[in-house]
């Protein structure tokens, strides 16, 4: 904005990696009167969110709704499931895998963490080598990030549900889905997932505070002996009172109602379509900072995350000032970095409801921003981004003509 003004004109370019922009619809649905989280409206309300999540976990089994930010779904998992001084199996893939570890250590779990440099996602043969070497099976869980948000890593998670097959281990296996639910195909089920992790803000298009467990008949079990302390996010009486379409206490109604709406939209656009949008983005981003000459701070191609991406910024150019400035002059927030690499890097955040050209408004502003910075790099990073999102577009037109 101006120097001399206190007004930023215009639409702000959110493109953190979560929240997301609040698609319109689920805002209007959130607008709407308060209703008694204990009568039949409510019930009927809750019934719809409990069985549409399931939809987007892709599982038959319940999910979990919580009245809180992600950060409390870890919490569920790991209490549920896990009792004091159990060993669980994490990977250093960034910033919220070290948080998530912190957590397991601070509510007195044994974690065990596969280092990594932060620059790509999760190894299944690391995993595996780890579980086999684990011949008294004291590993009670395998906890990975399916995206960790930091970095712009994607694991796959299929390949590490084999690799904890192949050793033969009966470990739970726990996955965080917060930052690629509702944007890359997910399946709980399919992928043997005990415990999936989830967030309303990013994918699912809802503001922060909710977040979800979709559990296994494993994980189920295993909750009926865990001897960690929980009460708010205890399962036992959460499943209980959803049955009758209620919850232990009193429940976020506003945000159920947006739920209902994103739900409602992803399947309006339907999942493929929606998984093949953010890859389309995610491709397009990737091939701007690459035309602008700049690094991508995932170093593994083939764990290129489909919801952000990390660019790096030459040696003595820092990550923050080029954010603020960028924020100040184009109204457009970006994510910041962390660890070892704090001040290296700012992620694009390309997930939630947003099409080909908001993206190019915010890939043309961060071109724009770089050349304010004196960031050296190539031009026409948003030139290629086009060229990209057009060649991809006229493909998908032929197919479907075809
Ligand atoms: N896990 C991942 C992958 C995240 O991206 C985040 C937040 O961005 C969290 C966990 C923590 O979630 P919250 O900030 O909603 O507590």
């Amino acid at each position: 904005m101006a120097k001399n003004s206190s007004r930023a004109v215009g639409r702000h370019f959110l493109h953190i990696p979560g929240p997301t922009p609040l698609p319109d619809r689920v805002l209007r649905a959130m607008d709407t009167p308060i209703i008694d989280h204990r009568g039949p409206e409510f019930a009927k309300l809750a019934k719809k969110c409990l069985e549409g999540i399931k939809t987007i976990f892709k599982t038959s089994n319940p999910v979990i709704i919580y009245t809180a930010t992600g950060t409390g779904a870890w919490e569920g998992a790991l209490t549920n499931t896990l009792s004091p001084g159990d060993k669980v199996l994490m990977v250093e893939t960034g910033q919220f895998a070290t948080l998530w570890k912190k957590m397991a250590e601070r509510i007195g779990l044994k974690p065990e963490f596969i280092a990594t440099d932060w620059r790509h996602g999760a190894d299944p043969k690391a995993i595996g080598a780890k579980l086999r070497e684990d011949k008294n099976k004291e590993i009670k869980a395998v906890c990975i990030l399916h995206n960790e948000t930091s970095t712009g890593a994607l694991t796959p998670v299929a390949d590490i549900r084999k690799a904890i097959d192949a050793a033969n281990h009966p470990a739970l296996f726990m996955v965080d889905t917060i930052s690629s639910l509702a944007s890359t195909d997910y399946q709980h089920d399919e992928w043997g997932v005990d415990v999936s992790i989830g967030g309303a803000q990013k994918g699912l298009m809802l503001p922060p505070g909710m977040s979800f467990n979709a559990v296994s008949d494993k994980a189920l079990a295993a909750s009926k002996t865990a001897k960690m302390p929980k009460s708010f996010f205890a399962w036992d009486d959460m499943l209980d009172m959803n049955k009758v379409g209620f919850f232990p206490y009193t429940p976020a109604t506003q945000m159920l109602h947006g739920l209902v709406v994103g739900i409602q939209m992803l399947h309006e656009e339907g999942l493929e379509n929606v998984f093949a949008r953010h890859h389309r983005l995610a491709e397009a981003t990737r091939r701007a900072v690459k035309a602008w000459g700049l690094e991508n701070l995932n170093k593994n191609v083939a764990q290129y995350s489909p919801t952000v991406t990390a660019v790096m910024l030459p040696e003595g150019h820092d990550a923050d000032k080029f954010r603020a400035l960028a924020l100040e002059t184009f109204n457009i927030s970006y994510g910041s970095s962390f660890g070892q690499y704090a001040g290296k890097y700012f992620r694009i955040g390309h997930l939630g409801d947003i099409n080909d050209t908001m993206l190019m408004g915010a890939l043309s502003a961060t071109e724009m921003a770089l050349a304010l910075a004196g960031v050296p790099h190539k031009k026409g990073g948003a030139q290629t981004a086009i060229d990209y999102l057009v060649s991809a577009h006229s493909a998908t037109a032929k197919q479907a003509a075809e």
